[in-house]
């Protein structure tokens, strides 16, 4: 089995990565492999091969690892320098679905390093592999998991921790932070490579628009608005919304402390280091703004020779994100209440509805809608929605039940859930999460104990970063 890589990156843009070889595992073990991405990959490889190319113990022929540079504001504050400290690019594959990076990770130093250790924990790498199958599986643009494979090798954490190697399958891994890297150090030539690379790659209906690095933009605006209002539909907090963490191709990347909300409390947040609630909940789409207005300024010199008029016209497009990103909620929303065409109304059903849901669980709520003797159960108090659910009837209308059952799925990664099966993987077990990952991987059909909310005993769930 051979793997037809291209090296598109590399190749295009010199100067804006390091070669770099990934560590050989010592004793590499496969914990899972994605079969049927694989197979979407054109990859017809044994268990065997995908050990040993997916820990790094012998790269697949035609693998020219780099690490990628990049820089990144990391909860406000700019670092010039990241890039992957712990990643490798392995090359390109082409599919049906386009031109899709192949990148190990936690395999190993780079010059990007800095102080870690370049290796990842079992843990986190299935925890990563979970959450993008689950987002996969809803429908929600993401990088991919092809495979995990236990390294052999103890790391130290804050205890000793299995290793691990996860490859991920990704559109591209252009950041936000990417642009950044260059913006930052003055070299305007190379941000205009990466551009009219991403255009080319991503966005080539817009090559030949007059004014193209301007239409990037509003592409970029448009692809992140309609991802962040999907991940607010399910309750989905990423934690780490760094500009570093935000893909330039529009998916969902670098799942770290992310989690679910269950009950619907709009400032939740789940990082042990997000102490002032940065990447809460219901910032999300603020973060969205700030996010592309980091973007925006890297683009400046490349919007008009006179920086004031670019930053004009930039400030135009920006401060149309509120009103794009809130189209997408309502359109998000719509299809979480199964409402069938477009009403004046939506609007102020669906805000209501925030406000009437507080602390019921997010998902089982819009799930259950339309079967009382399920909903009730969710409420402590039930006389808001007492009062709204006759609104949503009117206006929902016959199959309304049906509706809700296609577009609100009965499973998501619960907390407890993850932690159970990444706890036990962790201890050698992997039945758990095998189990489980069937249950995510077909999130529509109901699966008894994947659907409950923590018990009670859960407590306030924390997540943790630089895992
Ligand atoms: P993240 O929080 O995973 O988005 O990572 C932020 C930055 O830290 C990136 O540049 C990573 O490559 C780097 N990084 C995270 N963990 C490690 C590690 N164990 N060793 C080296 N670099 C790391
Ligand atoms: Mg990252």
């Amino acid at each position: 089995m051979t793997v037809a890589f291209d090296h598109s990156y590399a190749r295009d843009l010199p100067g804006t990565y390091l070669r770099a070889a990934p560590d050989v595992a010592p004793a590499p073990r496969l914990l899972v492999l994605n079969h049927l991405l694989a197979a979407d990959l054109g990859l017809d490889l044994t268990e065997d091969q995908a050990r040993d190319w997916f820990s790094g113990a012998s790269l697949p022929p035609g693998a020219d690892p780099i690490a990628q540079a990049y820089a990144g504001h990391q909860f406000g504050g700019f670092s010039p320098q990241l890039g992957d400290g712990r990643a490798h690019l392995l090359g390109e594959v082409m599919t049906p679905q386009g031109r899709l990076d192949i990148q190990l990770k936690g395999s190993g130093r780079t010059p990007f390093s800095r102080g870690g250790d370049g290796k990842a924990a079992v843990g986190p790498m299935l925890r990563e592999y979970l959450i993008s199958e689950f987002m996969a599986a809803v429908g929600v643009p993401t990088t991919r998991s092809l495979a995990v494979v236990a390294t052999g090798e103890q790391i130290w954490r804050e205890t000793k921790l299995p290793g691990a190697v996860l490859t991920r399958v990704a559109a591209s891994h252009l950041r936000v932070g990417t642009f950044q890297f260059f913006s930052a150090r003055g070299d305007q030539d190379k941000v205009k490579a990466l551009a009219d690379y991403a255009i080319a790659r991503h966005y080539p209906a817009i090559s030949a628009s007059d004014a193209p690095y301007l239409a990037f933009l509003d592409a970029v605006i448009a692809t992140q608005s309609r991802l962040i209002a999907e991940w607010m539909g399910l309750g989905f907090i990423h934690g780490v919304m760094n500009t570093d963490n935000m893909a330039i191709s529009g998916e969902t990347i670098d799942y770290g402390p992310c989690a679910f909300m269950e009950g619907y409390a709009p400032g939740t947040v789940f990082s042990s280091i997000d102490h002032q609630g940065r990447y809460a909940y219901a910032n999300q789409p603020l973060i969205l703004g700030w996010n592309l207005a980091r973007l925006a300024e890297t683009l400046v010199p490349l919007i008009d020779p006179d920086p004031d008029r670019a930053v004009d016209i930039l400030n135009e497009r920006l401060g149309a994100i509120a009103v794009r990103y809130r189209a997408e909620w309502l359109a998000v929303m719509r299809r979480k209440l199964g409402l069938v065409g477009e009403d004046a109304g939506d609007a102020t059903l669906a805000d209501d509805l925030m406000t009437a849901m507080t602390g019921a669980d997010w998902t089982l709520t819009f799930r259950h809608l339309a079967n009382p003797a399920r909903l009730r159960p969710l409420f402590d108090d039930f006389r808001a929605m007492e009062a709204w659910l006759p609104r949503w009837q009117a206006r929902a209308g016959e199959g309304a039940a049906q509706r809700l059952a296609t577009t609100n799925s009965a499973v998501i990664p619960r907390n407890h859930q993850v932690e159970m099966a990444l706890a036990a993987a962790t201890e050698g077990d992997m039945a758990p999460f095998h189990v489980f990952l069937a249950a995510i991987q077909s999130p529509f059909t109901e699966a008894e104990p994947y659907m409950l909310p923590a018990p009670t005993g859960f407590g306030r769930y924390v997540t943790y970063c630089g895992t």
